[in-house]
């Protein structure tokens, strides 16, 4: 079994966009530069916006943390969105999801600019990116992408099972895996919670990507010999012998699953540090116009 190292491939991918930030710079190019908003004082959120903000720095973007109370009407958001929209300094920005119930989460997405939506949640990178366009592409499907590409695991013509079927990771990554490209080109099966005999499918994969938020949910029993398990889950376990009082733990159970597969992803130290990658990745071909020219 190989272990798919979040870190040291999050580290690889950081030191390329460092580099080429360096050289962006040098050749007067303005230094790229993150937003973030917060809304709220969620735990698990603030520790995913501090980690963004702390990569910024590390690959030398600029970066802004915008904290809002949990108590912003939505209409004061719209208007903070409205305000980075027009931000010319702000390559690109996110809103930390979730957000509190009186929100509309998909207002909230729509009035981002696909220009500046960094994050690949508005319908016009999400549509672009399906039909094969340059597009910024959902930050952890896209990580994910990138991990494949780093281990250069052979995708063509494999039967891939995706577990979960959200906007942000099951969707987007079904599509993706589908598509006529290099580390892709897989037969992709899409299953959600109405779907009848999950270990039908899952025994055939070789490659599982699960994305349901179940902590352990897919054990070793459900998987063939030598499948390639991709870990996205990311929950807060109870756990008295840590000093936080919980651990993270993933969708998969790293035990029995590491005993079958060829390849798996730990967590934490898997899919989320490729997913903050990714997002820098994203920012990085804001601040060059990459996408949008
Ligand atoms: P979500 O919570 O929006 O949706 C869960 C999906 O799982 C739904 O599509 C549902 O149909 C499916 N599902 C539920 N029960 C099922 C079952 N028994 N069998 C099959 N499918 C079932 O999902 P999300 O936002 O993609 O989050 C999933 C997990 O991934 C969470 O733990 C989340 O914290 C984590 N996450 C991690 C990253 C990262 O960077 N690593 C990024 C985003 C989300």
């Amino acid at each position: 079994m190989i272990l798919l190292d979040g870190k040291k491939t999050s580290a690889e991918v950081k030191a390329v966009i460092k580099k080429d930030v360096e050289e962006f710079v040098s050749k007067g190019g303005k230094k790229p530069h993150l937003a973030a908003i917060l809304v709220g004082s969620d735990g698990a959120s603030e520790t995913y916006v501090a980690s963004k903000v702390r990569s910024c720095s590390e690959v030398g973007f600029d970066s802004t943390l915008e904290r809002m109370p949990s108590q912003t009407t939505e209409e004061e958001l719209l208007a903070k969105i409205d305000e980075f929209n027009k931000n010319a300094d702000i390559d690109g920005f996110i809103v930390q999801l979730p957000l509190p119930n009186h929100i509309d989460e998909q207002k909230v997405t729509t009035t981002i600019f696909p220009e500046k939506d960094v994050d690949g949640f508005h319908p016009v990178n999400v549509g672009r990116m399906a039909l094969g366009q340059p597009a910024y592409i959902s930050a952890t499907p896209y990580g994910i992408t990138q991990m494949l590409e780093q281990y250069k695991i052979e995708t063509s013509g494999k039967h891939c099972v995706v577990i979960g079927r959200s906007n942000i990771v099951g969707s987007p990554m079904s599509i993706l895996m589908a598509k006529n490209s290099k580390y892709a080109n897989c037969t992709v099966t899409l299953t959600h919670s109405r779907t009848k005999n999950l270990e039908e499918f899952t025994k055939a994969a070789d490659i599982v990507i699960v994305a349901l938020g179940k902590p352990a949910f897919l054990t070793g029993e459900m998987i063939k010999e030598g499948a390639v398990v991709i870990d996205v889950g990311i929950t807060r376990v109870p756990d008295d012998s840590k000093k936080s009082g919980f651990r993270i733990q993933g969708d998969a159970d790293f035990k029995s699953c590491a005993e079958k597969a060829s390849y798996i992803t730990p967590v934490p130290g898997g899919v989320g540090l490729m997913t903050v990658a990714s997002l820098m990745k994203n920012t990085l071909a804001a601040a060059k116009n990459e996408i949008y020219g």
